[in-house]
């Protein structure tokens, strides 16, 4: 016999949340605004920190999109609201028992792989992800270790997306507007040394088809000692980008293309570092022996295809330009999680509308869902998750007043009783805030807005040092 669905005060509905990122937040704010509904709703991170990419991934300089994390204070600030952090499903506690300790659970955990460029020598010592830099220079602890040779003399970035953008940036920042920053300080002190003087971003395709944003790509030309370089010949559009740009009608790419215009019509000023922006052209070989120095660049043609988009095509043409280190920054991808279907092209769990789908079945996995990078591949800006995470609190609600969903599930202190048995060190939302508070003081005398935490352990001793002086 079926019971009745859960949530009302006496049955609340019980959901877990996978990921604190943007959109894990947005699935907690919208279960919490179900007026008719008792909801209990608890966020896990693998991580001490809450945030996903506002803290790990939006570049140190742009600190007026991080202000967003005051949303999830409030979020979290509910009383029915509880953050497990520091605790990784599929190795503190599985799949099958959250399955168990809850009705629901959204999987918001990103995209947190990245994309080959499948050429030769692409894993020479110098050619990194742009996850990795921008990891390392966020301060994230997975990537703390890594080091980059900033003492050649010229980068590449390939890709003409945001994260492309960003690294670019970063490299070529001054140390002084660096230091007003929250950049890790392994990162601030490496690049303060950086000799990196030229930094080449390559985009496959014309400018018509940049998939950067227009504060992007204005910001270098604000950047002190910077020059921009813009060939005006790469502005000539061909006839597959006039027609793209006629139908599309799209207000961003014609102001990139102004922006563009006049960078190509600026003197250069002689300043110290120069940011090349290349288009049509793509990354076809590195070169070097036990380090990347250079890279062979096919030049494209573009053509219109069949479903109206503008593709590039390779033509015999080839450049060679010596760089001393290379990011590609094209794309982030999902990785599967033990258990669900997984699709490997797009680094997705199949979905319909952010309810689990199997392949194997059509059916839907019931009881688990998906929002943000995971649910719909790696685009979008913060408030893009937003109604994409509503939509799959949505397909939840569905499921529950639907009766599909009716199983009854431990009291709440049960889970806590068994996580704080496997992981000794979990971290609450007051922990975080804790953690919060001490890097703003350590940021304080240097006037930047916090000096992060790079070490778990380091986290961990703070929090536990804290607790010892509170007693
Ligand atoms: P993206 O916007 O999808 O850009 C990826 C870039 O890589 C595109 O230019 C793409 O070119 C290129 N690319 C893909 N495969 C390639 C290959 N094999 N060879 C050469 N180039 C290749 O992705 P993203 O930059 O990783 O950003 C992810 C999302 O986060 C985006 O929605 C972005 O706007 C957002 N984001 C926003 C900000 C911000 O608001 N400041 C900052 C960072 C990220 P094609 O177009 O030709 O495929």
């Amino acid at each position: 016999m079926q019971g009745a669905p859960p949530g009302s005060p006496d049955n609340p509905l019980r959901v877990a949340v996978i990921g604190s990122g943007p959109s894990g937040f947005y699935a907690v704010e919208h279960l919490q605004a179900q007026a008719d509904l008792t909801v209990q709703v608890d966020l896990y991170d693998r991580l001490p920190t809450p945030f996903g990419l506002v803290r790990g991934g939006v570049a140190p300089d742009h600190q007026k999109i991080k202000s967003v994390t005051r949303i999830y204070d409030k979020i979290a600030s509910n009383p029915a609201f509880r953050f497990f952090g520091n605790v990784e499903v599929g190795r503190d506690i599985v799949r099958e028992e959250l399955a168990a300790y809850y009705h629901g659970i959204i999987y918001a955990v990103g995209a947190r792989a990245d994309r080959r460029m499948w050429i030769p020598n692409e894993h020479l010592p110098g050619s990194h992800s742009a996850t990795e830099f921008v990891g390392w220079y966020n301060a994230h602890p997975d990537y703390r270790r890594l080091r980059f040779n900033l003492q050649g003399e010229s980068a590449a970035v390939v890709g003409n997306g945001n994260v492309a953008m960003d690294v670019a940036r970063i490299l070529a920042s001054p140390r002084g507007e660096l230091a007003k920053t929250d950049i890790s300080d392994d990162a601030l002190a490496a690049l303060s040394e950086s000799t990196i003087r030229t930094i080449h971003i390559l985009g496959r395709r014309g400018p018509a088809q940049a998939a950067f944003t227009n504060k992007e790509i204005r910001e270098f030309g604000e950047l002190p000692g910077v020059d921009v370089v813009v060939d005006p010949a790469d502005l000539e559009l061909d006839e597959a980008s006039k027609a793209w740009i006629a139908r599309e009608g799209d207000k961003t790419l014609e102001r990139n293309l102004a922006i563009l215009h006049d960078y190509a019509e600026r003197p250069s000023t002689g300043a110290p570092t120069q940011v090349v922006l290349h288009f049509s052209v793509s990354p076809v070989e590195l070169l070097g022996t036990d380090r990347v120095t250079g890279m062979v660049l096919a030049h494209n043609e573009l053509y219109a295809a069949d479903d109206g988009s503008v593709r590039p095509r390779a033509t015999e043409r080839r450049t060679t330009i010596a760089v001393d280190l290379v990011f590609r920054a094209i794309g982030y991808k999902g990785e599967p999680i033990a258990g669900l279907p997984f699709d490997e092209r797009a680094g997705v769990i199949p979905n319909r509308a952010g309810k689990i789908i199997d392949p194997a079945t059509d059916e839907a996995v019931l009881g688990e869902y998906v929002c943000g990078w995971i649910k719909r591949g790696p685009q979008g800006v913060i408030g893009t998750n937003k109604p994409c995470a509503q939509e799959a609190v949505e397909g939840l609600l569905e499921d529950v007043r639907e009766g599909r969903i009716t199983h009854s599930v431990p009291p709440r202190e049960v889970l806590e009783r068994v996580l704080a048995e496997r992981q000794r060190d979990l971290v609450s939302y007051a922990d975080w805030q804790v953690l919060d508070a001490l890097e703003k003081e350590r940021g304080e005398a240097d006037g930047r807005p916090r000096v992060k935490f790079t070490r778990i352990e380091d986290m961990l001793a703070a929090l536990e040092e804290r607790r010892n002086t509170t007693v």
